[in-house]
């Protein structure tokens, strides 16, 4: 079964007490993934030491950094580099997140660079994708997520692509409470993986993670989940509370 993946995405939340408490909790719930599953913590950068060692002793639990830069090192006084990342034994680093998109105007460009240095370093980018309610409604989201992947993921070799996750987020679902349908989860994922099997080939589309986010909640996560091409979630809000994001875990399929 293609690997599935429960993602925790704290942004700029919790202190440093309250994030570690927050794992604790929810490693004392002693979830056990599966050979084919994943639990993996985007925690701010200044807490990713102190989640690697908490996790360090689960199997399939990992951290994630929320971003890194996308030039390789230099005078960028408070960025950082995914030799930094990857120096600190960090394997994951979330790619073109929307808000990073919005607020810090990042680029389909320049998400490229950063997917790339980000291979170089031996990370798995959780690349993100989605469209704004305005493209929604306007009917051509699939032409516009298919853009993003163009832009940024598909000058990569197939050997590469392999190791990319997807995560498909819709921007007028997150932090909204509102999420997208079963249906309209399912039917983009499929999009994104026949784009993805166009570009390359279907056993290569198959392989790679697609993960939904935007208000995954522990009462909707499993349906969402049991779409056949939905592979788990990222998640913000309900990330925050162990409980919730405990539930989440265990709805992967
Ligand atoms: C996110 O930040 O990636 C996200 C999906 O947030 P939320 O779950 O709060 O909608």
């Amino acid at each position: 079964m293609r690997t599935q993946i429960a993602a925790a995405n704290w942004k700029m939340n919790l202190t440093f007490q309250q994030g570690e408490k927050l794992l604790d909790q929810i490693l004392a719930a002693k979830i056990k993934m599966k050979d084919h599953q994943k639990t993996i913590f985007a925690v701010p950068f200044p807490y990713l030491t102190m989640a690697r060692s908490e996790v360090a002793e689960e199997k399939n639990y990992y951290v994630a950094a929320q971003n890194c830069n996308h030039r390789k090192s230099g005078a960028f006084t408070g960025e950082i580099s995914a030799e930094m990342l990857h120096s600190l034994n960090i394997t994951y680093c979330i790619i073109g997140h929307s808000e990073r998109r919005q607020y810090f105007f990042e680029t389909n460009t320049m998400l490229a660079e950063k997917i790339n240095l980000c291979i170089e370093n031996f990370i798995t980018p959780i690349f993100c994708c989605g469209e704004a309610l305005a493209i929604r409604e306007s009917g051509t989201q699939n032409e516009f997520v298919a853009q993003q992947l163009k832009e940024s993921l598909f000058h990569l070799p197939a050997e590469q692509i392999k190791q990319i996750v997807v995560a498909y987020e819709p921007i007028w679902a997150i932090g909204t409470g509102k999420t997208a349908t079963t249906e309209q989860a399912q039917e983009m994922h499929e999009y994104l993986r026949s784009i993805i099997a166009g570009q390359y080939n279907k056993d290569i589309a198959n392989e790679v993670p697609i993960l939904y986010g935007g208000s995954v909640k522990a009462n909707n996560a499993r349906e969402l989940f049991t779409c056949p091409d939905v592979d788990g979630g990222l998640v913000g809000g309900a990330s925050l509370v162990g409980q919730d994001f405990v539930e989440i875990m265990r709805s992967l399929k």
